[in-house]
């Protein structure tokens, strides 16, 4: 069956092979008599389930022992709360403000750490840069300092992590890694703590991912709830309350699905890495070679899994996107607060599925030139 191109921010688009093992599963999982949304997690099938899911993606993002893996629910919002709950000793905390979803994380850090300081913010460009480390203003002691690698609003990627250790800092660095989990492979020597949501990378929404290492733990304010406290989820196995088990199952077949991936000689993540760079560039050229479409974030910066764009004309957005409808290629309006399009280009979205988009781009440019 040949599905639409599905280009939605998220939830987005899931591999179709994934999507059709679910449903021959559905009703009876591996001859269990049950289907996974109605197994006890406590029990042997769910249990299995579970430790196949983290061993795969501790493989795939070569995740160090010294790491957790946690599998928790509400969503990256939820972790803007629960990040400081645990990490932030209630001392001072320092972020950079690179988008909409890190202006959102500062604000909520404000309830629980005692200072929020804004180490460096792109506002002033309107979203469309990212600040060079070497200018940030790192504060002494602070509990942690937060960026989001990837702005899914904004576009706007970190194409390396930064070393806070050579900015003079020895905060733990805190990644939202929401919207480009499992794109690239991390570089955990510079991450203290990594949260995203599922759904748009990796499955559902309702199950949340976070990656702590070990000595972050065991700090979670006294307010802090139990349920969302880092120590004890990861001394329960994450299941110190009933943890979304259909996500968790979803998910754990993304990471079979990852690890079957290859490219010439590269595999799961690597692999995909390959192929969300030729995808990127693809889309990237058909913009910056047009006169209709614009993309106003610098190069070094711009993202690879969510690339927004401007008709210059804009009275024609409901045509372009009617006509994209029309040709099977889904969701591209650009979020509400900054309007026109987006592409959202996620491992899922193979790249004939960009190559659809920029043929019908060029072909809507011609008929309207
Ligand atoms: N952070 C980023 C980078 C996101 O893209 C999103 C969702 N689009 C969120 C946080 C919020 O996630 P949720 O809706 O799961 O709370």
């Amino acid at each position: 069956m040949t599905r639409p191109y599905n280009f939605s921010a998220g939830p987005a688009a899931i591999p179709a092979e994934v999507l059709e093992q679910a449903a021959a599963e559905m009703l009876d999982w591996h001859g269990s008599g049950m289907g996974v949304m109605e197994m006890s997690h406590r029990g042997k099938e769910f249990l299995s389930i579970y430790e196949q899911a983290e061993a795969d993606l501790r493989e795939l993002l070569a995740v160090p022992a010294n790491y957790k893996i946690l599998f928790m629910q509400g969503g990256g919002l939820a972790e803007n709360a629960i990040v400081p709950l645990n990490l932030s000793r209630a001392g001072a905390v320092d972020f950079v403000v690179t988008g909409s979803w890190s202006q959102k994380s500062q604000k909520e850090a404000r309830k629980y750490a005692s200072e929020v300081n804004i180490v460096a913010s792109a506002e002033d460009t309107g979203f469309t840069t990212l600040p060079d480390p070497a200018s940030w203003t790192v504060s002494r002691g602070a509990s942690y300092l937060h960026i989001c690698s990837n702005e899914t609003i904004n576009g706007i990627e970190f194409h390396q992590l930064p070393n806070l250790k050579a900015l003079g800092s020895d905060a733990p660095l805190v990644i939202d890694f929401s919207s480009h989990v499992a794109s690239r492979p991390v570089d955990w020597s510079r991450v203290g703590l990594a949260f995203g949501g599922a759904q748009k990378n990796l499955g559902p929404a309702g199950l949340t991912l976070v990656v702590v290492r070990e000595d972050l733990l065991g700090h979670a304010l006294p307010a802090c709830p139990s349920a969302f406290d880092y120590k004890t989820v990861a001394d329960n196995q994450s299941m110190y309350n009933t943890p979304p088990t259909w996500g968790i199952y979803i998910a754990g077949l993304t990471f079979q699905w990852l690890k079957r991936q290859t490219e010439g000689s590269l595999t799961g993540v690597a692999a995909m890495e390959q192929r969300n760079i030729a995808k990127a560039a693809l889309l990237y050229n058909a913009i910056d070679s047009s006169q209709l479409y614009v993309n106003r974030v610098a190069a070094n910066c711009r993202s690879r899994m969510n690339i927004p764009f401007f008709l210059r004309d804009e009275s024609r957005n409901d045509a372009f996107l009617a006509g994209a409808k029309e040709r099977g290629l889904l969701q591209l309006k650009g979020h509400k607060s900054v309007g026109g399009m987006r592409a959202s280009v996620y491992n899922a979205m193979p790249i004939e599925g960009v190559q659809a988009l920029v043929d019908y781009m060029r072909e809507f440019e011609q008929k309207h030139a």
